[in-house]
């Protein structure tokens, strides 16, 4: 019956002289230790804001009939262009203090898909990645190949200075120093030590959108500056498809945030929809049981799916996840604790 039920609705999303009523944009803002006891008010007002503001960008999109990669992508460069989250300008710096950027998007219609990773110069990584995309016959480019094609493809190039902000270079201090303490104290083994990754603890902050449109489409997208004090070089799962992101109009689009290299080794995004597709699980029942499985490794993050008619999911394993949502009615919902 499952099957049947599957079957009947991909027809209706293939279909884009279709309309459907029930589009929705769901997003999140990263997850991590985010307690409302260490948050003022103006920080909450601040971020909901940005949610807000992204959540508008990407409803407008989607409401004037645009696609789903549309909303996706307008909804991400707005949080990308808020130094508050951890993607494009506020982006977290590496271990050398560097800004290197990962982002990627995928089309649930087509399963076309592009990515960028380790770019340092390019205003918009997620804009990038839509060139990979649907500007070039691959799916994937790094560093300063990718952000010559960026130039070549007319996107925004700016400084590397551009991204900088106070707060994430100070967060960098704070990890260098609580990494040189415990390797004075501590020679024992630590999976998050063996990374250089100290300061897992603190929020990541990666961006990510999911949407259905009027067509019946799903796309998904993800930007990150990745995690503090990263080594040279680090990719996380943000740029890597099926793992931090993944779009399937048959099934579910879903954007990752958390500790990367336990999504990629979990490849959380298409587990996720291939426990919809070959077991019939809900998306909830899926997200959940993605999400354990990411947190019995010994990672934390959470993810934001949705399916192909509408219903979404918001699991994390962490204490909080920024997080929003907006429906056909115009109805928005931001959250950010447990
Ligand atoms: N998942 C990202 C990474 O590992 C970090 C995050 O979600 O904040 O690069």
């Amino acid at each position: 019956m499952c099957s049947s039920i599957r079957a009947g609705a991909s027809t209706i999303a293939n279909e884009d002289s279709l309309h459907q009523e029930k589009y929705v944009l769901v997003i999140h803002g990263g997850a991590g230790t985010i307690l409302k006891k260490n948050m003022t008010p103006q920080k909450e007002a601040a971020y909901t804001a940005g949610l807000r503001d992204a959540l508008n960008a990407g409803y407008k999109a989607i409401q004037a009939g645009k696609s789903s990669l549309d909303a996706v992508e307008a909804t991400i460069r707005v949080l990308e262009d808020n130094p508050l989250f951890n993607a494009g300008k506020g982006a977290v710096f590496t271990h050398d203090g560097r800004n290197e950027m990962d982002a990627a998007i995928m089309n649930g219609k087509t399963l076309e898909a592009g990515s960028v990773a380790g770019v340092s110069t390019i205003r918009n990584p997620i804009t990038a990645a839509r060139a990979v995309m649907e500007k070039s016959e691959h799916v994937m480019m790094t560093g300063r190949g990718a952000e010559q094609f960026a130039k070549e493809a007319g996107l925004e190039i700016v400084d590397p200075s551009y991204f900088r902000t106070q707060e994430r270079w100070e967060g960098l201090q704070k990890a260098l120093r609580e990494d040189s303490i415990k390797s004075k104290l501590d020679h024992s083994y630590s999976p998050a030590g063996k990374l250089g990754i100290e300061n897992i603890d603190n929020k990541f902050g990666t961006v990510g959108a999911v949407a259905l449109d009027k067509a019946g489409n799903l796309a998904a997208g993800t930007s990150t500056g990745g995690m503090t004090n990263k080594k040279y070089g680090r990719v996380g799962d943000a740029p890597i498809i099926g793992a931090g992101t993944y779009a399937n109009n048959n099934t579910v689009a879903i954007s990752c945030t958390g500790w990367g290299e336990f999504f990629i080794r979990n490849v959380v995004a298409h587990d996720l929809s291939a426990l919809m597709e070959y077991k019939g699980l809900t998306v909830q029942e899926a997200g959940k049981a993605v999400i354990d499985k990411v947190g019995k490794s010994g990672g934390n993050g959470g993810l934001i799916a949705l399916d192909k008619e509408g219903n979404a999911a918001l699991p994390f394993n962490t204490e909080g996840m920024y997080r929003g949502m907006v429906t056909a009615d115009g109805k928005i919902t931001i959250e950010i604790y447990k």
